[in-house]
């Protein structure tokens, strides 16, 4: 089948590249020159475990292109995604322009008679694809003559960054939010391939499809929060959070996913769907308590570690120097959008200490972003010479299992703050580190 991908990043770039891999013709598309001249010389412009593999050889076998120019890319396509962003606007609704302006695009391009079924696979409130449809036949400017040649579907993607190849060759379930026959029939051979283990496809109409993108990760950022909850509980109460993680996970009901207490989640969905849905509801009247509470508490536990570090050293962090471990948003990408781990080098700047980092995927996108602000290093064991604390903020699975004798002799005090709960206590003790975690007891000498 001949598929446009609209918008060639994290979502774009992997939903291409697994289409192709399926043996489809797919071309992508994206306003950014330098990274379609990136694309189209073989070098993959996100870092994304088994991506680059997959990417090269369907580069080779020319079932992938790429193209700065909209009408090339959906010429012969029969179905073109739009896997555009949806940032947050001002008042926290998602942003609508990029989906709107292409859709305006397509509106130019499309001709009467063929074809076409566009997929809103970008994360869009309850009633875009009717807008999307509504944007396409008003600036066709000849409504009857387009009615009838496209079909707009909703469907969303829960891929997760990190495991995004995986995630999107074998999805738990697909969602198409649909009510035409023929879009339906397109969108299932399409799909076909990646649910040959028996994995659902659900048909939905386009409305309830916009919303369970929402809720799904809604839901899942309602979990995380209610665990931070329980983690601080746990310190106000003397218990232990591993413990109860332990204890309530093993329940079928609640599942032992998600429940890791940390400095809270970050990244390009959570915060910003959530927000998105907080609107959506308040703009029909309805006060979504829950979530308002799940936002807040994630505001307040990114920076979680601060008070603990500013208590260790007596309010004065004035010319203290921090290593700090981690940067991106989690694991296994180079994502750094709304990442736990900028909040605490903007708070700890702020205070007058000086931050030396190491990520192994994410240090590019912070030069960019933050530059000559810290120091960066080639190594996690770099960032600690002369610095008088570690803290990590993203769980790497290489900053587990560290030399510990490696951290005591390069840091000026044996100090450890933990993000992520990565450490033993036990054996924290034993090592003879102060060490505080979240939701555990803080280890001292
Ligand atoms: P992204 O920012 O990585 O990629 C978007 C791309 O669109 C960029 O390359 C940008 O240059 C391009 N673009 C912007 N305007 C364009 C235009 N007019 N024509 C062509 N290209 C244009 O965003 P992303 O993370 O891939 O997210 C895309 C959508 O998918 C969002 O709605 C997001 O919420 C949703 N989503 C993301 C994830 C994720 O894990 N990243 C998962 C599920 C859903």
């Amino acid at each position: 089948m001949k598929i446009a991908v609209v918008g060639t990043g994290y979502v774009g770039l992997v939903t291409g590249t697994c289409f192709a891999e399926t043996g489809n013709d797919v071309t992508c598309v994206d306003i950014d020159v330098t990274k379609i001249n990136k694309l189209t010389n073989g070098e993959v412009t996100i870092y994304e475990p088994g991506l680059e593999k997959l990417f090269l050889r369907n580069l080779k076998e020319e079932r992938i292109h790429f193209t700065t120019d909209l009408s090339v890319a959906v010429k012969d396509a029969v179905i073109i995604f739009l896997a555009l962003p949806t940032p947050p606007g001002e008042d926290g609704s998602a942003d609508l322009k990029y989906v709107l302006g292409v859709a305006n695009d397509l509106g130019k391009i499309i001709k009467p008679g063929d074809y076409k079924v566009i997929v809103d696979k970008s994360t869009v409130p309850v009633g875009t694809a009717e807008k999307v449809k509504d944007a396409i036949l008003k600036s066709a400017g000849q409504v009857e003559d387009l009615e009838g040649a496209f079909d707009v579907v909703s469907n969303p993607e829960f891929l997760r960054e990190g495991v995004a190849v995986e995630d999107f060759m074998k999805p738990d379930r697909v969602v198409i939010g649909t009510n035409s026959e023929r879009a339906r029939k397109l969108m299932s051979d399409l799909y076909a391939p990646f649910v040959r283990q028996g994995n659902p496809v659900i048909f939905m109409d386009e409305r309830s499809a916009e919303l369970t993108k929402y809720a799904a990760n809604s839901f899942l950022a309602a979990k995380i929060s209610f665990m931070n909850e329980i983690a601080r509980l746990c310190e106000l109460l003397d218990a232990d959070v591993d413990m109860v993680r332990r204890g309530i996970g093993s329940d079928d009901r609640i599942g032992k996913r998600f429940l890791f207490p940390g400095i809270g989640y970050g990244g390009s969905c959570f915060p910003k769907d959530v927000q998105a849905l907080v609107k959506s509801a308040n703009d029909v009247k309805y006060d979504f308590k829950i979530l308002s509470a799940v936002m807040d508490v994630n505001e307040k536990q990114k920076t979680y570690l601060i008070p603990g570090i500013k208590k260790y050293f007596n309010n004065e962090l004035k010319g203290k120097k921090f290593a700090l471990w981690g940067l991106a948003f989690k694991p296994n990408t180079d994502d750094i959008r709304e990442a736990p781990a900028l909040y605490i080098i903007d708070a700890l700047i702020k205070e007058g200490a000086r931050v030396s980092v190491f990520d192994p995927e994410a240090m590019n996108n912070v030069k960019k972003l933050l530059g000559d602000k810290i120091e960066y290093t080639e190594s996690q064991y770099a960032t600690l010479t002369n610095a008088d604390a570690l803290i990590i903020a993203t769980e790497w699975n290489e900053f587990r299992t560290p030399d510990f004798s490696k951290i005591a002799t390069s840091l000026k005090n044996k100090v450890i703050f933990d993000g992520r709960n990565l450490f033993d206590l036990a054996a924290m003790r034993e090592l003879g580190f102060y060490y505080q975690s979240v939701g555990r007891a803080v280890v001292f000498k």
